[in-house]
């Protein structure tokens, strides 16, 4: 908003495709496509860019990779859970395997879930059989998408498009190798390199987590969002104070869309 305010032209896309289309469009102007995303939908924004893109189209690229977030929570020794449902689509690009080591290195239950119903059911299950008979490993409750090796094309055009790099995570800090960037020949599209007074201190300090938010700790599992004590009155879909509370898919607004309207008791708040 804050941009627009200051003439920006900012539209909201459904997919890489439009970005390159705007692009098109207006040779003219300078078009900067925002993708932010996991590896699935970073992955598009890879073929976009081997695909070959026109002079006046920017990425500006916040893509992250899923596992090292979980690593880095179970290498704190204080994940806050005691069984991995891990992410379906992620495993579709990537391959379930990648989740073998919560088992293998940290001993915990874990299953590859998709988002239906019933798959979502089996991994819940299986979790729950794992921790109560004693043995861990991975479960793969979404075969019928998730195979074996992932995507394989999805995975060649991650790999040849961007590289791997320590990321920050905002609210969190910097995780190693978590986040993706374009490579060094593609850096005539990377807006990072081509504007960088994103990195200026004051645009930085905008972007920093709300005074009062506890998104990273809803995020880490730390705490419900409920025990956020901005959440309710002071934090709600209508007047979101945090980016948990801003997407459909924010833990705070889902937490919202399932009914809870109030702070939890404050004798239930993590300190
Ligand atoms: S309720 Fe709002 S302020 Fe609190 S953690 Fe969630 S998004 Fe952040």
């Amino acid at each position: 908003e804050a941009a627009r305010a200051l003439g920006a032209d900012i539209r909201p896309i459904a997919s890489p495709q439009d970005a390159l289309r705007i692009a098109r469009q207006e040779p003219e102007r300078q078009v900067v496509f925002f993708a932010a995303g996991f590896e699935t939908t970073t992955a598009p924004v890879a073929a976009l860019i081997l695909e070959g893109l026109p002079a006046n189209l920017y990425i500006l690229l916040s893509g992250r990779l899923t596992w090292p977030a979980v690593a880095m929570l179970l290498d704190s020794e204080q994940p806050g859970f005691d069984a991995l449902v891990a992410p379906g689509h992620v495993a579709t690009v990537m391959g379930p395997e990648e989740w073998r080591f919560v088992a293998e290195q940290h001993h915990l239950p874990v299953a590859v879930a998709g988002f239906e119903a019933d798959s979502l059911l089996a991994a819940f299950y299986s979790v729950l059989r794992q921790r109560i008979e004693g043995r861990v490993f991975l479960d793969n409750c979404y075969p019928e998408v998730a195979h074996a090796g992932g995507n394989p094309t999805a995975r060649r055009c991650l790999h040849e498009a961007l590289e791997v790099v320590d990321s920050n995570w905002r609210g969190i800090g910097t995780i190693p190798a978590s986040g993706y960037a374009l490579r060094p020949e593609y850096a005539a599209h990377d807006a990072r390199q081509q504007f960088p007074d994103h990195a200026d201190p004051d645009r930085r300090r905008q972007g920093e987590m709300p005074p009062g938010c506890d998104c990273a700790r809803v995020v880490l599992g730390r705490i419900y969002p409920d025990q956020c004590r901005l959440y309710g009155a002071g934090c709600n879909p209508r007047s979101p104070v945090g980016p948990c509370m801003v997407s459909d898919e924010g833990a705070c607004r889902i937490w919202w869309a399932s009914g809870v309207r109030e702070p939890a008791a404050q004798d239930a708040v993590a300190p």
